[in-house]
């Protein structure tokens, strides 16, 4: 069997194959553009209420690409490494890149320097821009990436100054590049082009492995951003009273840009469809709360350990909350429970879930335009143009609700992963992508029952344990390990590792608990000295004889998980 949307969606409309992101976003002739009042920006910046329009953006994103190619020569095929938290010009960075031919790279501002550096060598970036707090950490991958310290261009707050010692900063740049004349000739395509032109490379780890470059022309972007158009009916007027969204909403973006998500559907989506963008560096529960308020956000896209909060922190109580009108929940599940609390805090909202994966170049399913509120446990309808199938263990095709494993495809796949054709095959299998998710389809609805891959989500991030794994495995005391997951309620899940010790490391410690324990915590200290947070083992060390594994010595890492989940519990 094979799943499509349901019979009463749009058809995919045309996809333009011609044009790079930032020529469709600043089209606004774009025939399946919804129309945007005059008086409503395109982003406001939430701490100073800041509001930007087309024009500026247009202006910045070319002051920034003369001044990238004059400095640096950036160009065609340039890696350019975005290591920020949202700023309202990050999409001026990434938009100017493309101008020039060049490729993003967005990587998690609260990186450690090995895990900012493992990113820039498997990229070769060649130009850094960096928020301000995460410069001496970008210094110091960049010294070890061999890449020159002038390469590195700092993002003030806006707020903050506009010097920052020797380094460049993105204001003064920008103003440089609309002072001196036009350095280079903005980036064309030809029809068809953009299906094979690189827009982004962002990290996953897949279904297995250490995180992978996953290789995004600007087609899989353009094309969910329209897929999530027709989804919502927002290009066909004669829906207009039935969608959840109308130009001229405000949406918050406290999402991170640097994933998937945040990217596609948060920026460049929002602002697609006509709404203005409210950007906020960091998520802070009670200031999140106040700037929905302040700004009266109409549609919140949201991760499930924010609704755990706004459903259960007492500040909630003092917000009036009823302008929100769409609540999209993404990047890890959401209970029915939980969807149930959050429909009595925002009680005029359309809440549901999306779902979709950097391998996917984002939304495969989405809560309907048609539906008042997702059907409990869902993650949503298939958007147009996507083709579905459940495959079983053997191989063979499932039918509507039996449970196996997602295979998706449609227009918006991405090409693979760079460099890497090995782990390209395993996931992208003649056009089709295997998620390793574990579903059931049913009257059209997704339903995410588990997950099959080995990857780990805390807090929607992703957490790839071979990664944890290699790092265990440098430590003198390991001799072999298994990182899997808890379950964890605010965080959906914790990393936990089982670890075979050594004989030497085993005889020192002949069983004396205070001495176990102390060795578990100097194993948590090694990850955390070397792992941003949400990496590291919450869920504890629990030392074991041996790591199970099948004949052909695959370790049976769903039998350890929920061997795990029954004995352990987050502390
Ligand atoms: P990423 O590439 O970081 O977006 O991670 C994609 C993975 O996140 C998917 O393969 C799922 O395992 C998980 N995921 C994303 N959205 C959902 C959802 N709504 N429900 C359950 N899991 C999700």
């Amino acid at each position: 069997t094979t799943f499509t949307p349901p019979p009463d969606a749009l058809p995919l409309p045309e996809i333009p194959d011609n044009l790079t992101i930032p020529q469709f976003i600043f089209d606004t002739a774009q025939p399946t553009r919804p129309a945007r009042p005059d008086s409503v920006p395109w982003l406001i910046e939430d701490h100073s209420g800041k509001r930007i329009g087309l024009d500026e953006l247009r202006l910045r994103t070319t002051g920034l690409a003369n001044a990238l190619s004059l400095k640096w020569g950036i160009r065609e095929d340039s890696v350019v490494c975005l290591f920020s938290p949202n700023h309202v010009d990050y999409p001026v960075c990434v938009w100017a890149a493309h101008t020039l031919g060049a490729i993003v790279t967005p990587a998690n501002p609260s990186y450690t320097a090995p895990e900012l550096l493992y990113q820039l060598a498997t990229v070769k970036a060649s130009i850094l821009l960096v928020a301000s707090e995460s410069l001496s950490t970008a210094l110091s991958a960049a010294r070890q990436a061999g890449l020159s310290e002038d390469r590195i261009i700092v993002i003030e707050p806006s707020c903050g100054s506009r010097f920052h010692g020797r380094h460049e900063t993105l204001s003064n740049l920008i103003d440089f590049g609309n002072e001196k004349p036009l350095n280079f000739i903005e980036r064309r395509l030809n029809p068809g082009e953009a299906k094979t032109k690189i827009a982004f490379y962002s990290f996953s780890s897949g279904t297995t492995g250490t995180p992978k470059a996953v290789v995004i022309p600007h087609y899989s972007v353009i094309t969910n951003i329209i897929q999530k158009a027709a989804h919502y009916r927002i290009t066909d007027p004669a829906f207009r009273e039935e969608r959840h969204m109308n130009p001229g909403d405000v949406a918050l973006a406290v999402l991170p840009f640097f994933h998937i998500y945040g990217l596609v559907v948060v920026l460049h989506y929002m602002i697609f469809s006509g709404c203005s963008l409210v950007v906020i560096p960091k998520f802070n529960f009670t200031e999140f709360l106040e700037s929905v308020v302040k700004h009266k956000i109409t549609r919140l896209f949201v991760v499930p350990p924010q609704i755990v909060l706004m459903c259960k922190h007492p500040a909630t109580k003092n917000y009036d909350l009823t302008h929100v009108k769409l609540i999209v929940s993404g990047a890890a599940p959401m209970s029915g429970k939980l969807m149930q609390s959050l429909s009595k805090v925002c009680p005029n909202a359309v809440i549901g879930q999306g779902y979709g994966m950097t391998e996917t170049c984002t939304t495969v399913c989405q809560i309907s335009a048609s539906q008042r509120m997702g059907a409990v446990g869902s993650a949503g309808q298939l958007v147009p143009g996507i083709t579905a199938r459940v495959v079983r263990e053997d191989g063979t095709l499932c039918k509507e609700g039996e449970r196996g494993e997602l295979m998706i495809t449609g227009p918006s796949i991405p090409l693979g992963y760079l460099n890497n054709p090995k782990a390209t095959q395993e996931t992208f299998v003649d056009g089709w992508v295997r998620t390793g998710d574990e579903v059931v389809i049913k009257d059209y609805e997704i339903y995410i029952v588990d997950r099959i891959k080995e990857l780990i989500k805390v807090k929607g991030n992703q957490v790839s344990p071979a990664d944890l794994e290699g790092h265990l495995l440098l430590h003198p005391a390991v001799a072999d390990c298994c990182v899997v997951s808890l379950l964890d309620e605010y965080n959906g899940e914790a990393p936990m590792a089982y670890v075979v010790l050594r004989e030497d490391a085993k005889r020192r410690l002949a069983g004396n608990q205070q001495a176990e324990e102390t060795l578990q915590n100097v194993l948590k200290k090694h990850v955390a000295d070397h792992k941003i947070a949400y990496k590291h083992l919450t869920g504890g060390v629990v030392f074991v004889d041996a790591i199970p594994k099948n004949p052909s010595g695959k370790i049976l890492r769903r039998v350890l998980r929920d061997e795990a989940r029954r004995k352990y519990t987050v502390k």
